[in-house]
């Protein structure tokens, strides 16, 4: 069970499927990564990639210093919800989409040099205030699956050192190597990064470490990480910058689904009213188990239940789980953890509603902050 939810005060309220994030465990994580910019000296932003739920924002950017975008909507997004300081990064920018970027964007970083020539005097017409970019790949990393490894073979992320060509428009340099990773493990990608980059530095104003860093996880070395920073500081006279996603969004709620029908086939099988592809696609991508509160692993207590979704697909199973009693049609089932990459990802496969989203006040109430009907999953098909 996570530590200090309050969920289970205003379970009966909550219509499903939704998620529901509880605001005082946000301001936590908030505080925490607020720790390590005023004892650190490193200034932390937030990417919308992983958590970007804006009605939140008026909280985060109590503690933030901006957000980070990945292209023309999330930088929109950051610009119109967020403010502060807005750096935009994109494997690829469109020709038709880069003034309006640079207009909005106090950074951006390009992620070749063909990109950075292409559109470096532009964007420097269209916002001279612009800081100027460039992801490049350390080509290292420890990240713990391909498809969350930004420096495996063959990546398309971030220039490669013998690609790397200086160029003085660059005011800073961007790497992001790490997937829900510890202070050490950064510690050897920035070894990697200095060897690699390090004659560039001295030349920046700033350096950005990007994200993956899983600060607000408690058994994360804070104190480590806040030596590093302040050492690179010292050492290159450089600003730093993390752009954390998860770290935000860790452990901030759950999604509250349903049990809609229970069968039997060679074993009980829950169906509920959300679905692994639809709404938490992690389950299915990485993959990984979702944690449920009160339920444990198959055969452990006295009910074992398949939980699979609501959609056709055969696949669409999140796991099986023991619980102390049997289920029953219409009980919810409280899913830890999923505020961070899952209603960003969230689609309306094979027309599945998409749970609405919810905010629990620091009072325990809670406000319902939206809720999608059929016109959303209408409108995005013709
Ligand atoms: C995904 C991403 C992040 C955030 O990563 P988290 O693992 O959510 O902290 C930061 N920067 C870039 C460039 C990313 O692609």
């Amino acid at each position: 069970m996570i530590k200090n939810s309050n969920i289970e005060k205003v379970l009966d309220q909550i219509p499903t499927p939704c998620y529901v994030c509880e605001e005082a465990l946000l301001e936590r994580n908030l505080q925490i990564l607020d720790d390590v910019q005023k004892r650190g000296g490193a200034k932390i932003i937030l990417a919308l990639k992983g958590f970007a739920m804006w009605s939140t924002f008026e909280l985060a950017k109590k503690y933030l210093y901006g957000a980070t975008a990945s292209g023309l909507w999330e930088a929109k997004l950051a610009f119109e919800e967020f403010g502060k300081e807005v750096h935009t990064y994109s494997p690829a920018f469109k020709e038709d989409e880069i003034e309006l970027i640079a207009k909005m964007s106090d950074h951006i970083i390009f992620n070749s040099i063909n990109q950075l020539k292409r559109y470096k005097e532009i964007v420097k017409k269209t916002n001279p205030q612009i800081s100027i970019g460039v992801r490049v790949n350390p080509e290292y990393s420890a990240a713990p699956v391909d498809l969350y490894n930004p420096c495996g073979a063959f990546s398309r992320l971030g220039i490669i050192k013998s690609e790397f060509v200086w160029d003085d428009t660059i005011e800073g340099l961007h790497f992001h190597a790490l997937c829900e990773e510890s202070a050490e493990s950064l510690q050897d990608v920035l070894q990697a990064f200095e060897e690699k980059f390090g004659t560039y530095i001295p030349h920046c104003k700033w350096v950005n470490f990007g994200g993956g860093h899983h600060i607000t996880k408690d058994d994360y070395n804070k104190e480590l990480l806040i030596a590093i920073i302040k050492d690179f500081k010292k050492r290159y006279n450089v600003e730093v910058y993390l752009e954390p996603g998860e770290a935000v969004g860790w452990q901030t709620g759950p999604l509250v689904a349903s049990v809609v029908d229970i069968i039997h086939n060679g074993m009980d099988i829950a169906i509920l009213d959300t679905s692994a592809e639809a709404h938490m696609p992690d389950v299915l991508a990485m993959p990984y188990r979702p944690q449920i509160r009160y339920a444990g692993e198959p055969g452990k207590k006295k009910y074992t239940y398949r939980l699979g979704g609501n959609s056709c697909l055969a696949g669409d199973i999140i796991g099986d789980y023991s619980f102390d009693a049997p289920l029953q049609i219409g009980q919810k089932i409280i899913f830890e953890d999923m505020i961070h990459y899952t209603f960003v990802k969230n689609t309306t496969f094979n027309g599945i509603r998409l749970p609405s989203l919810a905010i629990l006040r620091k009072n325990n109430q809670l406000d319902i902050i939206k809720r999608f009907d059929y016109c959303d999953y209408k409108h995005r098909l013709s």
